[in-house]
């Protein structure tokens, strides 16, 4: 790819013009900024150079490292560009906050020493060397960390049920099979940070008495595999996984397990099925996974960016985490910000930011002139939010009564030109497609559901039918088995609350 290409260009240039021992060429993981990609950027002075094409190594070579003029037609803030604007300048970044993403775009995530220089697994010796379990479980609730997966649930008491299960054999399960539409968290936290993963896996291994730990990570994902696979390598090789990590008579391990890419092997029963080699579809709960998880044994199973939060939270406490965000919602939220936005990329903000920050601070507004109509969160899983909430504080209860979830972070952006019938007829498609078919409210109704939309959006609808959509979504909702016939709905009547004028529309454009 072309980050590829124009890092082997600058490396082949240094070469030549014989100061490859003075500059290091580091190759990080995802800055966040997608739209600007590829950037480079340029330490000590942190010029942020964007859009950069192979060719353009060339004159970063010659006029910057060399001569020490910034090349101003790259920076990102033109009008900066005397003093070689930095990233702080950026309005992108500056109304960020990163805890998750600490990582992201500063190290090279081949390089366990990098991580290891930015306090990385200073949290999983502490918790070796000086914390019992109770303490680490306490720092985690006073934290208030909610599951980062989409459905909020307290981290510690995870933690807490699985500890205190009574069993010889526990596992703790990453989940990383992101699927979403347009999401993409997860994956850039694994191909840039994977240690922060590997070091909350066996924070919580220690935590909870267990041994073993799996990643189930989607097998479209080639270089967060890769990258996984590096970093478990280096920490075998430095003692920090395997028998007796740092001599404290702890063992740990960790395997990884591709998925297919089945959406529905995100809910945590259906993906431990699929661990386990049968096929991947969800089972009722109670029990837990905590209790009774992985091959019927106690499991914790947290989601990439949850994990990614547990060894800060360990090192500077749960009550400097627990300072940022709302009463209910603490810490940041990581989202893929993309659709009809000009600035599209990775976000974290603290819990709290607005959607407008969001949208409009961070994503720079609406391109070619539209005017802004709704923004889903949530994914297929959440719903629409109008331009009149924009100012709503982003936590898990608020989108929650504003018809959506907080999901696992995919924040798609829409403009007057969308449809709203056809947004709610693409998601629902989409979950659809992706049903296990194991119980009928879902497999039956999700279908005849997605068949009402398909005849409004072609004008074939009746004012009937609006009706039908209320009372079938409903019964999915409250009779299907997982959280993905649960909440297939969500879109749907959200369109519907919000904007049922449009459905209305196109029922009365046939007449
Ligand atoms: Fe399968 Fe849908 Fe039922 Fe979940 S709700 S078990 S995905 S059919």
């Amino acid at each position: 790819n072309k980050s590829d290409q124009v890092y082997r260009n600058l490396l082949g240039l240094l070469e030549k013009e014989g100061i490859s021992s003075d500059i290091q060429v580091v190759k990080t993981g995802c800055f966040g900024f997608c739209e600007q990609g590829p950037i480079v950027k340029v330490l000590p002075e942190e010029s942020f150079y964007v859009q950069v094409k192979p060719e353009d190594a060339e004159e970063i070579v010659k006029e910057h490292l060399i001569k020490g003029r910034p090349v101003t037609r790259l920076l990102y803030n033109k009008e900066q560009s005397k003093e070689f604007a930095r990233v702080d300048d950026i309005d992108f970044y500056q109304k960020q906050f990163r805890v998750v993403l600490r990582n992201c775009g500063f190290i090279n995530p081949e390089d366990i020493n990098e991580y290891i220089a930015r306090d990385g697994y200073a949290a999983l010796e502490k918790v070796l060397l000086e914390m019992s379990p109770d303490e680490v479980i306490e720092e985690l609730k006073k934290s208030g960390l909610r599951g980062r997966g989409g459905a909020g649930f307290p981290t510690w008491r995870k933690w807490l049920f699985t500890m205190q299960a009574k069993d010889d054999v526990k596992y703790v399960v990453c989940n990383a099979d992101e699927g979403d539409p347009g999401a993409y968290m997860d994956r850039s936290v694994l191909e840039g940070d994977p240690h922060s993963v590997l070091e909350a896996m066996i924070i919580a291994g220690k935590t909870v008495e267990a041994h073993k730990g799996y990643i189930y990570v989607r097998a479209e994902y080639p270089l967060a595999i890769r990258r996984l696979n590096i970093a478990i390598e280096q920490a075998r090789e430095l003692g920090l996984l395997g028998e007796d990590i740092l001599g404290s008579g702890f063992s740990f391990d960790i395997e990884i397990r591709l998925g297919a890419g089945a959406f529905v092997c995100g809910e945590e029963t259906a993906l431990l099925a699929s661990i386990e080699g049968s096929r991947g579809t969800p089972r009722p709960r109670p029990p837990f996974p905590a209790v009774k998880g992985l091959w019927g044994k106690p499991t914790v199973i947290n989601n990439v960016e949850t994990l990614a939060n547990i060894p800060v939270i360990i090192l500077r406490g749960g009550d400097w985490f627990a300072k940022i965000g709302t009463e209910t919602s603490k810490g940041t939220k990581v989202f893929a910000l993309t659709g009809k936005v000009n600035n599209s990329g990775l976000v974290e903000v603290p819990m709290g930011t607005t959607l407008r920050d969001i949208v409009f601070n961070i994503g720079g507004g609406i391109p070619n002139g539209k005017k802004f109509k709704a923004v889903q969160t949530g994914g297929p899983s959440g719903g629409v939010i109008p331009e009149e909430y924009l100012d709503t504080p982003i936590d898990y209860e608020n989108l929650q009564k504003l018809g959506s979830i907080m999901g696992s972070g995919g924040m798609i952006v829409m403009d007057e030109d969308d449809c709203m019938v056809n947004v709610a007829k693409f998601y629902l498609g989409f979950t659809v497609d992706e049903s296990c078919g194991k119980c009928a409210p879902c497999r039956v109704g999700g279908r005849k559901l997605y068949n009402i939309l398909d005849r409004i959006s072609k004008g074939k609808g009746t004012l009937e039918d609006i009706d039908k959509i209320k009372e079938i979504s409903h019964a999915m909702k409250r009779a299907s088995l997982c959280g993905l016939g649960q909440t297939a709905p969500n879109p749907v009547l959200s369109t519907l609350h919000y904007f049922e004028d449009e459905y209305r529309a196109h029922i009365v454009e046939k007449r």
